[in-house]
Protein backbone atom coordinates (compact mmCIF):
# COMPACT_ATOMS: atom_id res chain seq x y z
CA UNK A 1 0.00 0.00 0.00
CA UNK A 2 1.56 3.04 -0.96
CA UNK A 3 1.56 6.37 1.38
CA UNK A 4 1.09 9.65 0.61
CA UNK A 5 4.11 11.85 2.00
CA UNK A 6 3.99 16.00 2.19
CA UNK A 7 7.02 17.36 1.29
CA UNK A 8 7.96 20.35 3.35
CA UNK A 9 10.39 22.40 1.12
CA UNK A 10 13.04 24.32 2.75
CA UNK A 11 15.97 26.88 2.13
CA UNK A 12 18.41 27.68 4.23
CA UNK A 13 19.77 31.36 3.96
CA UNK A 14 23.12 32.40 5.10
CA UNK A 15 23.76 35.52 5.24
CA UNK A 16 25.81 37.88 7.24
CA UNK A 17 26.66 35.48 9.98
CA UNK A 18 29.57 33.22 11.48
CA UNK A 19 27.09 29.52 10.61
CA UNK A 20 26.83 29.21 14.53
CA UNK A 21 23.77 28.48 14.23
CA UNK A 22 24.07 25.88 11.62
CA UNK A 23 26.48 24.17 13.97
CA UNK A 24 23.97 24.10 16.61
CA UNK A 25 21.64 22.60 14.47
CA UNK A 26 23.80 19.77 13.52
CA UNK A 27 24.06 19.04 17.15
CA UNK A 28 20.55 18.35 17.49
CA UNK A 29 19.87 14.95 19.56
CA UNK A 30 16.17 13.99 19.09
CA UNK A 31 15.55 13.84 16.37
CA UNK A 32 19.35 13.78 14.94
CA UNK A 33 20.35 15.54 12.16
CA UNK A 34 20.42 12.54 10.03
CA UNK A 35 16.88 11.65 11.00
CA UNK A 36 15.51 15.35 10.03
CA UNK A 37 17.02 14.71 6.56
CA UNK A 38 16.43 11.45 6.19
CA UNK A 39 12.97 10.80 7.79
CA UNK A 40 9.54 11.93 8.13
CA UNK A 41 9.47 14.60 10.82
CA UNK A 42 5.75 13.26 11.55
CA UNK A 43 4.23 10.16 9.51
CA UNK A 44 3.33 11.06 5.80
CA UNK A 45 5.25 14.85 6.75
CA UNK A 46 8.35 15.29 5.67
CA UNK A 47 11.03 17.89 5.61
CA UNK A 48 12.89 18.61 2.49
CA UNK A 49 15.87 20.52 3.20
CA UNK A 50 16.93 21.42 -0.67
CA UNK A 51 19.57 24.13 0.42
CA UNK A 52 21.67 24.51 3.39
CA UNK A 53 25.29 25.70 2.42
CA UNK A 54 27.17 23.61 5.03
CA UNK A 55 24.88 20.22 4.52
CA UNK A 56 24.11 19.80 1.28
CA UNK A 57 26.11 18.30 -1.57
CA UNK A 58 25.45 20.62 -4.34
CA UNK A 59 27.75 23.88 -4.83
CA UNK A 60 28.00 26.72 -7.60
CA UNK A 61 25.29 27.09 -10.53
CA UNK A 62 23.89 23.80 -9.05
CA UNK A 63 22.56 25.34 -6.30
CA UNK A 64 21.94 28.96 -7.76
CA UNK A 65 19.20 27.27 -9.97
CA UNK A 66 17.49 25.15 -7.58
CA UNK A 67 17.26 28.57 -4.98
CA UNK A 68 15.88 30.25 -8.27
CA UNK A 69 13.02 27.35 -9.28
CA UNK A 70 11.97 26.93 -5.38
CA UNK A 71 10.94 30.92 -5.60
CA UNK A 72 8.12 29.70 -8.72
CA UNK A 73 6.79 27.48 -5.80
CA UNK A 74 4.71 30.04 -4.40
CA UNK A 75 3.91 29.92 -0.86
CA UNK A 76 4.79 26.70 -0.86
CA UNK A 77 8.32 26.06 0.99
CA UNK A 78 9.95 27.52 3.98
CA UNK A 79 12.87 29.66 4.39
CA UNK A 80 15.54 30.15 6.53
CA UNK A 81 17.88 32.76 7.61
CA UNK A 82 20.68 32.79 9.32
CA UNK A 83 22.77 36.06 10.02
CA UNK A 84 21.81 39.70 9.48
CA UNK A 85 21.05 41.74 5.97
CA UNK A 86 23.88 43.87 5.14
CA UNK A 87 22.03 47.14 3.05
CA UNK A 88 24.28 49.30 3.04
CA UNK A 89 25.69 51.01 -0.23
CA UNK A 90 23.34 48.91 -2.35
CA UNK A 91 23.41 45.66 -0.24
CA UNK A 92 26.99 45.01 -1.71
CA UNK A 93 28.20 43.69 1.36
CA UNK A 94 27.38 40.31 1.02
CA UNK A 95 26.35 38.44 -1.69
CA UNK A 96 24.40 34.49 -2.65
CA UNK A 97 25.80 33.28 -6.13
CA UNK A 98 25.32 35.01 -9.43
CA UNK A 99 23.21 36.49 -12.36
CA UNK A 100 24.48 37.50 -15.90
CA UNK A 101 27.62 37.65 -14.28
CA UNK A 102 26.69 39.92 -11.28
CA UNK A 103 26.70 38.97 -7.77
CA UNK A 104 22.99 38.91 -6.33
CA UNK A 105 22.86 40.70 -2.54
CA UNK A 106 22.00 38.96 -0.15
CA UNK A 107 19.23 41.52 0.48
CA UNK A 108 17.89 40.76 -3.05
CA UNK A 109 17.75 36.81 -1.91
CA UNK A 110 15.93 37.45 1.58
CA UNK A 111 13.43 39.82 -0.47
CA UNK A 112 12.67 37.65 -3.43
CA UNK A 113 13.00 34.13 -1.25
CA UNK A 114 11.18 35.56 1.47
CA UNK A 115 8.23 37.51 -0.16
CA UNK A 116 7.25 34.25 -1.83
CA UNK A 117 7.96 31.85 1.04
CA UNK A 118 5.37 30.27 3.13
CA UNK A 119 7.00 31.31 6.29
CA UNK A 120 10.42 32.51 7.12
CA UNK A 121 12.91 31.53 10.20
CA UNK A 122 15.00 34.17 11.15
CA UNK A 123 17.27 31.78 13.05
CA UNK A 124 19.60 33.26 15.63
CA UNK A 125 19.87 36.60 16.95
CA UNK A 126 21.59 38.29 13.86
CA UNK A 127 18.60 37.13 11.88
CA UNK A 128 16.01 37.99 14.35
CA UNK A 129 17.63 41.42 15.55
CA UNK A 130 20.54 41.84 13.93
CA UNK A 131 22.43 40.81 16.18
CA UNK A 132 26.60 40.92 16.55
CA UNK A 133 27.13 42.42 12.90
CA UNK A 134 24.37 45.02 12.97
CA UNK A 135 26.39 46.23 16.33
CA UNK A 136 27.51 49.52 17.00
CA UNK A 137 29.03 51.21 14.40
CA UNK A 138 27.25 48.99 12.42
CA UNK A 139 29.22 49.97 9.04
CA UNK A 140 27.52 47.22 6.56
CA UNK A 141 24.10 48.52 7.45
CA UNK A 142 22.79 45.11 8.82
CA UNK A 143 19.52 44.94 9.27
CA UNK A 144 16.75 42.32 11.22
CA UNK A 145 14.75 39.85 8.60
CA UNK A 146 11.66 41.51 9.87
CA UNK A 147 13.24 45.12 9.71
CA UNK A 148 13.95 44.07 6.11
CA UNK A 149 10.22 42.97 5.39
CA UNK A 150 9.08 45.99 7.13
CA UNK A 151 10.79 48.10 4.73
CA UNK A 152 10.02 46.75 1.82
CA UNK A 153 6.09 45.33 2.22
CA UNK A 154 6.75 41.99 3.09
CA UNK A 155 3.84 40.48 4.52
CA UNK A 156 4.99 36.46 4.88
CA UNK A 157 5.02 35.95 8.62
CA UNK A 158 8.53 35.69 10.19
CA UNK A 159 9.40 33.52 13.45
CA UNK A 160 12.18 34.55 15.47
CA UNK A 161 14.52 31.89 16.90
CA UNK A 162 16.38 34.03 18.74
CA UNK A 163 19.77 33.31 20.35
CA UNK A 164 23.34 33.49 19.76
CA UNK A 165 23.46 30.80 18.32
CA UNK A 166 20.04 29.19 19.27
CA UNK A 167 19.09 25.46 20.85
CA UNK A 168 18.38 22.80 18.31
CA UNK A 169 15.36 22.29 19.97
CA UNK A 170 14.10 25.37 19.41
CA UNK A 171 14.58 25.37 15.55
CA UNK A 172 13.14 21.99 15.38
CA UNK A 173 10.26 22.39 17.42
CA UNK A 174 9.36 25.30 15.77
CA UNK A 175 9.82 23.46 12.38
CA UNK A 176 7.16 20.87 13.61
CA UNK A 177 5.01 22.82 15.03
CA UNK A 178 4.94 24.52 11.62
CA UNK A 179 4.53 21.03 9.67
CA UNK A 180 2.03 19.62 12.15
CA UNK A 181 -0.14 22.57 12.71
CA UNK A 182 0.70 25.73 10.35
CA UNK A 183 1.85 28.49 11.58
CA UNK A 184 0.64 29.47 14.95
CA UNK A 185 -1.49 32.38 15.65
CA UNK A 186 -0.01 35.97 17.51
CA UNK A 187 -1.08 34.91 20.70
CA UNK A 188 1.87 32.24 20.19
CA UNK A 189 4.52 35.04 20.13
CA UNK A 190 5.89 37.75 22.67
CA UNK A 191 6.50 41.27 21.40
CA UNK A 192 9.63 40.33 20.02
CA UNK A 193 8.51 37.36 17.49
CA UNK A 194 9.78 34.96 19.46
CA UNK A 195 7.77 31.64 20.25
CA UNK A 196 6.43 31.51 23.90
CA UNK A 197 6.97 27.91 23.73
CA UNK A 198 10.78 28.81 24.51
CA UNK A 199 10.80 32.28 25.31
CA UNK A 200 8.12 32.86 27.98
CA UNK A 201 10.16 33.14 31.33
CA UNK A 202 13.18 34.95 32.52
CA UNK A 203 16.08 32.74 32.74
CA UNK A 204 16.50 34.46 36.40
CA UNK A 205 12.92 33.19 37.30
CA UNK A 206 14.25 29.36 36.79
CA UNK A 207 17.97 29.91 37.70
CA UNK A 208 19.42 27.37 40.12
CA UNK A 209 21.57 30.20 41.60
CA UNK A 210 18.29 32.27 42.55
CA UNK A 211 18.30 31.71 45.91
CA UNK A 212 21.70 33.11 46.14
CA UNK A 213 20.50 36.18 44.36
CA UNK A 214 17.82 36.65 47.22
CA UNK A 215 20.14 36.03 50.37
CA UNK A 216 22.72 38.66 48.50
CA UNK A 217 25.31 36.58 47.80
CA UNK A 218 27.50 36.85 44.78
CA UNK A 219 30.62 35.26 42.99
CA UNK A 220 33.52 37.32 42.61
CA UNK A 221 34.86 35.55 39.95
CA UNK A 222 33.61 32.94 37.46
CA UNK A 223 33.45 29.30 39.18
CA UNK A 224 32.29 30.32 42.26
CA UNK A 225 29.15 28.81 43.30
CA UNK A 226 26.81 31.66 44.52
CA UNK A 227 24.97 33.75 41.80
CA UNK A 228 27.10 35.59 39.00
CA UNK A 229 25.22 38.74 39.32
CA UNK A 230 27.89 40.92 40.42
CA UNK A 231 30.09 39.69 37.47
CA UNK A 232 28.15 40.65 34.76
CA UNK A 233 25.45 38.06 34.57
CA UNK A 234 22.13 39.10 32.29
CA UNK A 235 19.80 36.39 33.59
CA UNK A 236 17.25 39.14 34.94
CA UNK A 237 16.70 40.46 31.47
CA UNK A 238 16.99 37.60 28.97
CA UNK A 239 13.97 34.89 28.26
CA UNK A 240 15.05 31.85 27.31
CA UNK A 241 14.47 27.85 28.68
CA UNK A 242 18.38 27.09 29.25
CA UNK A 243 17.73 26.57 32.56
CA UNK A 244 15.47 24.18 31.98
CA UNK A 245 16.14 22.94 29.02
CA UNK A 246 19.69 22.90 29.15
CA UNK A 247 22.41 22.08 26.04
CA UNK A 248 24.20 19.62 24.48
CA UNK A 249 21.38 17.43 24.82
CA UNK A 250 20.21 18.21 28.72
CA UNK A 251 24.13 18.00 30.06
CA UNK A 252 24.84 22.26 31.27
CA UNK A 253 24.49 25.44 30.61
CA UNK A 254 25.68 28.50 30.45
CA UNK A 255 25.05 29.69 34.18
CA UNK A 256 25.92 25.89 35.24
CA UNK A 257 29.07 25.88 33.99
CA UNK A 258 30.24 29.02 35.94
CA UNK A 259 29.66 31.75 32.94
CA UNK A 260 26.74 34.62 33.73
CA UNK A 261 24.30 34.44 30.92
CA UNK A 262 24.95 37.30 28.08
CA UNK A 263 21.32 37.50 27.25
CA UNK A 264 21.91 36.22 23.70
CA UNK A 265 18.27 35.51 22.87
CA UNK A 266 17.74 39.45 23.53
CA UNK A 267 16.65 42.36 20.81
CA UNK A 268 19.47 44.02 22.72
CA UNK A 269 22.75 42.07 22.37
CA UNK A 270 25.28 42.67 22.04
CA UNK A 271 25.35 46.45 22.27
CA UNK A 272 23.53 46.82 25.78
CA UNK A 273 24.59 44.19 27.13
CA UNK A 274 28.43 44.98 27.08
CA UNK A 275 30.77 44.86 28.28
CA UNK A 276 29.54 41.42 29.35
CA UNK A 277 31.38 40.65 32.58
CA UNK A 278 30.34 43.99 34.34
CA UNK A 279 27.10 43.96 36.79
CA UNK A 280 24.27 45.61 34.51
CA UNK A 281 22.61 48.65 36.04
CA UNK A 282 20.53 48.16 38.28
CA UNK A 283 17.56 50.65 36.33
CA UNK A 284 17.85 47.67 33.97
CA UNK A 285 16.48 45.27 35.77
CA UNK A 286 12.83 43.93 36.11
CA UNK A 287 10.56 43.77 39.36
CA UNK A 288 10.86 40.40 39.29
CA UNK A 289 8.29 39.24 42.16
CA UNK A 290 6.54 42.38 41.81
CA UNK A 291 2.90 42.97 40.51
S1 LIG B 1 21.60 36.93 38.24
FE1 LIG B 1 22.16 35.22 36.87
S2 LIG B 1 23.22 33.72 38.17
FE2 LIG B 1 22.14 35.12 39.53
S3 LIG B 1 20.18 34.15 39.90
FE3 LIG B 1 19.86 35.53 38.19
S4 LIG B 1 20.17 34.33 36.36
FE4 LIG B 1 21.06 33.14 38.07
S1 LIG C 1 21.91 31.17 29.28
FE1 LIG C 1 21.79 33.21 28.40
S2 LIG C 1 23.67 33.45 27.13
FE2 LIG C 1 23.40 31.25 27.60
S3 LIG C 1 22.26 30.49 25.81
FE3 LIG C 1 20.74 30.96 27.38
S4 LIG C 1 20.10 33.09 26.91
FE4 LIG C 1 22.01 32.71 25.78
Amino acid sequence: MSKEVTEYPVIWLQAAACTGCSISLLNTASPTIKNILIDELIPGKHVSLRVHPNVMGGAGEQVIELLEKTVQEKGKYILVVEGAVPTAEDAVYGAVGEKDGKPVSMLERVKTLGENALAVLAVGTCAAFGGLPAGDPNPTGCKSVMDVFKQNGINTPVINIAGCPPHPDWFVGVVAQVVIYGIPGPEAFDDFGRPLLFFKDLIHENCPRRAYFDEGKFAKKQGDPECLYEIGCRGPIAYADCPTRMWNNGKNWCIGSGAPCSACTQPEFPDLGSPFFEKIKDDDLPNIGEE
